[in-house]
């Protein structure tokens, strides 16, 4: 029987058992890998739909230690996952289809197979957020992209259009100045949700453009495949026009990718975990032994490489604590 849904096992089901699964690939995960790996519990990472996390789409990562003159994200997370292998981390590309925390060992569903596990980090991120028109669902990588130090340096020359009003959007306007020869921030409401600070230095900026009370009804382009323009509506009086840009940005915020334990950990409004001492998941408050969280998944606030890694290493140290404590 399938422990999780009671139903017959697939006769290729298999089941397997281990200490320590850690879900996703970014450098959260894989530094808690890295460590793990280091004290002996083969850890088996599952890398999920964005293996390599956020960094993986990234370009040049300047902020991150040891690396003076900064170094390309997928080279950051290529590296970090030899490190882990290294050690003995095992690197497997799969979903995770369900879980059951309620008993021990954890139970992980993975397509039709089940894993039987001691300890669990979940360290799958937090994912870009779309406006979800079909238009634009059509046209990203053709002109609409989440990434702007990705893909801003395809549009050097161009006018570009950047939708939000947070300090995600300031940031990829003024990073996008240094390519488009004009930037529109598009905002949905009035007023911006930024910081004073990054909002006044968007201000400042004589190529950034505001359009606040504005929607995007429309990415213009689809039967070309390239971005033409936007048709934005004022939300005030309705009136809609094109706006002729070549690409657009979005930097409205991030999704955590926790819908899976939703009910079985505690989630905040907004989906993000409730990590007790910054790693500890909890269900009603109490703490769900074994299961631990790091990176974006658990932190809406300072979603850095640096902190994400940080967390990892804490996950890791705790899941050692911890099956020390339980015999192993
Ligand atoms: P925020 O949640 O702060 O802002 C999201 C923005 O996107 C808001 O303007 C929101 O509009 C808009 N938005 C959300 N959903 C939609 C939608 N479906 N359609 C149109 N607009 C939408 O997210 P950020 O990513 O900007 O920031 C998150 C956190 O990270 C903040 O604490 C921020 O300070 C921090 N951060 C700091 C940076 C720095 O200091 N350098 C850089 C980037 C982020 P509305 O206001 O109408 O809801």
């Amino acid at each position: 029987m399938n422990p999780l849904t009671d139903t017959p096992l697939d006769a290729a089901a298999t089941i397997e058992t281990r200490d320590l699964v850690i879900l996703g690939s970014g450098c959260s995960g894989l530094t808690a890998a890295i460590y793990a790996g280091r004290s002996n519990l083969k850890p088996l990472v599952l890398e999920g739909h964005e293996p390599g996390g956020q960094l993986s789409i990234t370009t040049l990562v300047e902020n991150f230690p040891g690396w003076p003159e900064g170094i390309q994200g997928p080279e950051l997370i290529e590296n970090m996952k030899k490190q882990a292998t290294r050690f003995g981390a095992e690197l497997r590309m799969a979903h995770l289809t369900g879980a059951d925390f309620s008993s021990r060992p954890i139970k992980l569903m993975v397509g039709k197979d089940i894993i039987h596990t001691r300890t669990l980090i979940i360290a799958s991120g937090a994912s870009a957020r779309w406006l979800n028109l079909p238009s634009e669902q059509a046209l990203i990588g053709h002109g609409v992209s989440s990434c702007a130090t990705c893909d801003g340096f395809f549009f050097s020359g161009h006018e570009i259009a950047v939708i939000g009003g947070g300090d995600s959007a300031m940031e990829e306007a003024l990073f996008l100045t240094r390519f488009a020869t004009k930037v529109t921030l598009i905002n949905r409401s009035e007023n911006f949700r930024a910081s004073k600070i990054m909002l006044d230095r968007a201000i400042a900026h004589p190529n950034i453009e505001f359009l606040p009370n504005t929607t995007v009804e429309e990415v213009i382009g689809v039967e070309e495949k390239e971005v033409k323009g936007l048709r934005v509506k004022n939300r005030t009086t309705g009136v809609e026009t094109i706006l002729k840009v070549s690409a657009m940005f979005l930097g409205i915020g991030h999704e955590p990718n926790a819908k899976a334990f939703k009910g079985i950990i505690d989630l905040d409004e907004d989906g993000y975990i409730v990590a007790k001492d910054d790693v500890y998941t909890t269900l009603n408050g109490q703490v769900v032994p074994g299961v631990f969280a790091c990176g974006d998944i658990k932190d809406r606030r300072y979603r850095q490489a640096i902190t994400a890694a940080g967390s990892g290493c804490m996950a890791a140290l705790e899941v050692e604590k911890y099956l020390e404590e339980h015999g192993r």
